[in-house]
């Protein structure tokens, strides 16, 4: 799909007020190996990650997905952006973590969790894995994030920012149809989910992005804080959940 058409269709459900697209799209099957969804959590299934129509064609592939974003302008977040940050690592990857977008060091040099935060994420994912005796590291994984463009100052990405990207992140994810996904922070979980609950709430329980398992956990940038060291080791549990379920 071209970007004048993209754009036309996004100014066209906006237009008509509605803020996600496909909200009453029917809810996928189970998933055949489904780890089961936690009682008393609530998980509503109007994600961000909608389909708009003929936008996730069937011979997908990564690369077209990067081409198809281009020298992408669709957003503000277009301007001020030295390096899309597309994501990397396995395209065949069985697990999938998605974070929230570039940071200054991802945005210098074109690649996601490059930075403080992703050097932790790489601790976390080797060390567990290790410990754990899974034989994986960082390459056997795929990372992404939410919006591809840093947002300035590192704020947080606006709700029409993500909806835009998010159609990016949607292709990236039906064509990697990975085994689960780690949702890190926040605004993964918006994107995800389509719920404003946080980390705390969902974390350490399997949710679901349409048939695909979503383990919830921290962002790393959290547990960077001195503040928040208490929540680093529920994130390595989180991980191990993780890790066990996609690599057992
Ligand atoms: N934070 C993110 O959410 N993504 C990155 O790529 C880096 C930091």
């Amino acid at each position: 799909m071209s970007d004048d058409i993209l754009r036309d269709y996004l100014s066209f459900y906006r237009d008509l007020g509605v803020k996600t697209l496909h909200r009453r799209a029917a809810p996928p099957p189970p998933h055949p190996a489904e780890p089961p969804v936690q009682p008393g959590v609530s998980h509503t299934p109007e994600p961000v990650l909608s389909p708009l129509p003929g936008l996730h064609p069937s011979d997908d592939t990564l690369v077209r997905i990067g081409d198809d974003i281009g020298d992408c302008k669709r957003c503000r977040l277009g301007e001020g952006r030295k390096k899309i940050v597309f994501g990397s690592g396995n395209e065949q990857a069985r697990l999938v973590f998605v974070g929230e977008g570039p940071g200054a060091d991802e945005d210098e040099q074109g690649l996601p969790f490059v930075g403080r935060a992703g050097q932790l994420l790489t601790q976390m994912i080797e060390g567990t894995a290790r410990k754990e005796g899974i034989p994986i590291s960082r390459p056997d994984v795929y990372i992404c994030n939410v919006v591809k463009c840093r947002p300035p100052e590192n704020r947080t990405p606006l709700p029409d920012e993500m909806e835009i990207c998010g159609q990016f992140l949607y292709r990236q994810l039906m064509t990697i149809r990975p085994k689960a996904i780690c949702a890190l922070g926040s605004t993964a979980i918006k994107a995800l989910l389509g719920t404003k609950e946080g980390v705390t709430r969902l974390r350490g329980n399997w949710q679901k992005w349409r048939d695909i398992p979503v383990m919830v956990t921290y962002h790393p940038s959290y547990l960077l804080r001195p503040y928040n060291q208490n929540a680093k080791k529920e994130a390595w549990e989180d991980l191990k959940k993780v890790l066990h379920y996609v690599y057992d």
